[in-house]
Parts: C-alpha cells; structure tokens; sequence
C-alpha cells in the first residue's frame, strides 16, 4: 500500500505537543455525560492506551465521587501523567494531593480566574491580591509534588499585561506549566496566537514552563485556536474525546491530533497519540454516555470517510488521494465492511470484534456470540454496526447483576385506540405482570407498566432511538436517560424489534437504580 504522507529522510525533528486530556474532567462535568467509578476507570484505561500525557482524572474536592475516581485511577494507572484539579485554596490543593499521591507521575492543576469581570464580580479581589494568591497555591502544591499546573481562568479575557504579570509569577512559585483558558470559548484564532507569542516574548521566565491551551468551543474556534497557540509556541493541548465537555465543548482531541499529523508538513510538530485508537476511544465514550456524535463529525463520525458524489467515487477508484487527505485505517475506522452470517463460527467474531478495536473476555466473548447467533436467525447479513451494538450492550448493557429480568411483553398501539402496555419481569423465580392503557403511546405506557412493577419513579429526560446499520432490518438502539431521586441514570436496549430494544432499555434503566440502594428494596 501506498504511503501517502511520506516523509523525506531530512525532515527536521518535530517538536513534541503534549496531549492533556480533561475528558474525565471538564467532559465529565456535561449534561449527559456523568460517568460512575466503574466507567471512569474503562475510560481511563482507554486514554493511557491511547497514549495521552496527562490524563486529568477529576475534581477531588468537588465530591466523594470525583475523589474516589482521582484516587482510584492515580493508584491503578501507569504510563501516563494523574493531574487533579484545585481552586487556589489549601483544602482544595491537599485534597487534590491526597487523592493523586498513590500516582507515580501526579500533577496538581491549581486555578484562579484573572479577568476583569471575575475578579469584581466572582472573587471580589483586587490584580494584587490575585498574585498573592496564586502563588501561595502554587507554592502549597510544590509542598507535595514537582510537577504543578497554574490555569488563570478565563485568561484569554483578562488584560495582557496584567495576565504576563501572574504568568511570571506563577512560575516564579513553582509551576512547570502554566495554561491560558479560553473560558467562554470568545477569543479567535489570530488574537489568541497573539497572546501566546506575547508571553513568549514578554515573561522572563517562560522558558521554564511550558505553554498549554484550554479552548471552548461557544464559537466552534476551539480546534483552530489551540492550533494558533501551538504555532506560536505552546507545547501542550487540553482536549477531550469527541470535544465533549461545559456548554459547547472543549478542543476535540481527535481533531487536533490529525490536524497536527495529517499538516505535519505545516505545523512541524508530533505527538505521542497512537491514532488507529481514535474512533475506538470515541466509541467507547459513546458507548458509555449514550451520546452519539454527529454523522459529519470530523475524524470520527460515521460519514467522515464516506464518499457519495459520483465523480468523487470515480475518482476513489482510480487513486485514493485524489478525494482523501487521511486514510480512515489511520484513525481506526476498518477499510472493509466485512458481513457475517448464520454460519459464522466464534473465531470469526472474536477477529471482528478485535479489528473493530474491543478486548473481550471469554466469557464476555461467549455472551455476545450467543446474542449473534441468535441475531443471525433474524437477520442474513450481519455487519460491522451490528456487531458493535451486541459488543457494547454485552459491556455497558444492564449489568450481570440485574435485579429484574424480562419474562415477556406486549405492547399495542394505533389509530383511535389507547396504548397498552403488558410487561411481565422475573425476579429470583418470581414473575409479576403489570398491564397499563392510559399511556400518552406505547413507550410512555411501557414506562408506567415498568414503575407499577418494580415501584421505581422513572421520569424520562431523554429518550434516543437509531439504528445500528443500514437496512429496514438493522438493529435498533435505544439510548435513555431517567432522572431518579435527583440523580441521572442510564439505560440501554438493542433488538432488531425496536419496542423491545425501548423495554429493554427502560428496564436497564430500573435495574441500575436498583442496584445502587443497599437493601435492593424498592424506592
Ligand atoms: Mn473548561
């Protein structure tokens, strides 16, 4: 196969961009995308594969959940740098340390706004009094540990000179990178590149730090603007899996990554990402939260590689390049679509699910091998999209301990009649029916059917349905999410009967509830 990106012999050294990923953290703080400990842990395991630098695993002090999840990731995870965040405070600073001290490589990440407008209106603090205190913080965590990252919060808004000054003295206390937030996603690619070369040029002490950029993406700038930082300097990227994270996002990792590889010509720069883990890793994030990417999202979206136009596949055919300026296999995307069928046997799949970028285990193998053959009864043509719903349901579904099981439903709807619902669960070698008619449609009546049974309050917050391939028979998946006891919970369904993937995922749902109160008795 070709090489199309193929580099001479005398091409200088790149310079090495550091991947911060904050995926954990300012991702993990977005509506829709909460995560247990559980996940957390799957997801951080994923990002080390991938390669990250510094993974920034959670807010310690912002609860026993976030602590849990630093500590618990900074005592497993090697091969990359744990970083936690801090306000500039001492409970917030050693509540960080306490949680990434089991971490080889920890980093503490302290940070206190500078802009004009948080400084009157949030902190009610004088220019003078934020130096005092962002170098007291930053000294505090150079008690614990060598590697300490100072953000001043929505710096891309506060006045130059006065932001050269914190930077300087940031440093000066101890820190070995010092981040320039774009907060509020406002600042554009050329003022942002400014702001970056003028610390370059202006602070006497930046060369001891290095230079990181944490953009949103309210102007959708946020990809474009770290590449600026980069080009005048900067030596690090904060970034999350999919963009995901506080209002429209953060810098999307895979975006920036390949923009950096695929213009390498350009940039002069590398990173240590191994990039055929990318839509992988956004899977699994998928996977995880319920929440899709959009199909013409770049890199990893399900049309980034497609090609329609006529005169476009003419030209595939003929040579890649002339309509391709990345091969999808260096992203993770796999060149063939490969079908398997009735008569494919569990080595087939094992392979599949391996090219696709899953590590199952035995059991977990035997399990989807079992929905397989039972989706192959069904349906002829089994394709990669298939696969991965029956992989992702066997790894994120319901859970092996679920308490309710679906004995049976039935579910009728139509023209002039009331929805009905007839649910039938197991419960240990106990079957309970419930029947229900007075639903807004059949789904909501499969909700009331489900709360009459198990006496779980279920309200419906989002409710998802796609399918998971081409075709009137494709698998459908249902994604929804249920607000319980003012927390968030999940559920998720996958049948080629697309009620059914809804009652499934209702009751997944049900079940994980249940398995989050101590006595297993109903709520
Ligand atoms: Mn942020």
């Amino acid at each position: 196969m070709e090489n199309h990106h193929a580099m001479s012999d005398t091409t200088p050294a790149l310079r090495h961009i550091k991947i911060f990923d904050t995926t954990l953290r300012d991702g993990e703080q977005s509506p829709g995308c909460s995560m247990n400990l559980q996940e957390k842990l799957e997801m951080a395991q994923a990002l080390v594969d991938l390669g990250v630098d510094i993974l920034e695993a959670g807010f310690p002090i912002a609860s026993p959940g976030d602590f849990d999840a630093v500590r618990e990731i900074a005592t497993t995870m090697r091969g990359a740098t744990i970083c936690g965040l801090a306000r500039c405070n001492d409970a917030d600073i050693d509540r960080a340390w306490e949680a990434l001290k089991g971490s080889p490589q920890p980093r503490i990440h302290v940070f206190l706004a500078t802009s004009a407008i948080h400084r009157e209106f949030k902190l009610k603090m004088t220019r003078e009094e934020i130096i005092a205190r962002a170098v007291a913080g930053v000294k505090r965590a150079v008690g614990y540990c060598d590697d300490i990252e100072f953000s001043p919060e929505d710096a891309a808004r506060t006045e130059r000179d006065f932001l050269c000054q914190v930077v300087e003295a940031a440093i000066a206390a101890g820190a070995t990178t010092v981040n320039i937030p774009d907060t509020v996603g406002y600042t554009t690619p050329q003022e942002y590149g400014e702001t970056i070369a003028l610390l370059k040029n202006r602070v006497p002490n930046i060369d001891r730090a290095t230079i990181s950029t944490h953009c949103h993406n309210d102007l959708g700038l946020a990809v474009a603007n770290s590449l600026a930082a980069v080009e005048n300097g900067a030596g690090q990227i904060e970034c999350t899996i999919n963009g995901i994270g506080e209002r429209a996002g953060n810098c999307s990792l895979e975006e920036v990554v390949m923009a950096l590889k695929t213009r390498q010509d350009h940039y002069h720069c590398g990173t240590s990402i191994v990039t055929p883990r990318l839509v992988p890793t956004s899977r699994l994030l998928t996977s995880i939260t319920g929440q899709q990417v959009q199909r013409n999202k770049a890199i990893v979206g399900r049309n980034a590689f497609a090609h329609e136009a006529g005169i476009h596949q003419d030209g595939m055919l003929k040579e890649r390049r002339t309509y391709e300026i990345m091969r999808p296999e260096d992203v993770g995307f796999q060149a063939t679509d490969l079908v398997l069928g009735k008569h494919s046997g569990r080595a087939a799949l094992a392979d599949r699910a391996k090219a696709l970028g899953y590590t199952l285990t035995g059991e977990q193998l035997q399990g989807v091998f079992d929905q397989f053959k039972l989706l192959a009864d069904k349906k002829k043509e089994i394709y990669d999209g298939d696969i991965i719903a029956l992989i992702e349901l066997a790894l994120h579904g319901t859970g092996q301990q679920a308490e309710w099981q679906l004995a049976g439903f039935e579910v009728t709807s139509g023209s002039g009649m009331k929805p009905r619902a007839k649910l039938t669960l197991r419960r240990g070698s106990e079957e309970t029916s419930a029947e229900v008619s007075d639903g807004d449609g059949p789904i909501d009546a499969a909700f009331l059917a489900t709360e009459k049974i198990t006496g779980i309050k279920l309200r419906c917050i989002d409710y998802q349905v796609r399918s998971a391939t081409l075709g009137h028979d494709a698998l459908g998946e249902v994604n929804l999410s249920v607000e319980h006891g003012g927390q968030t919970f999940r559920g998720r369904g996958v049948s080629t009967d697309t009620v059914e993937a809804t009652v499934q995922a209702i009751l997944s749902a049900a079940n994980r509830i249940a398995g989050t109160k101590e006595t297993g008795a109903r709520g």
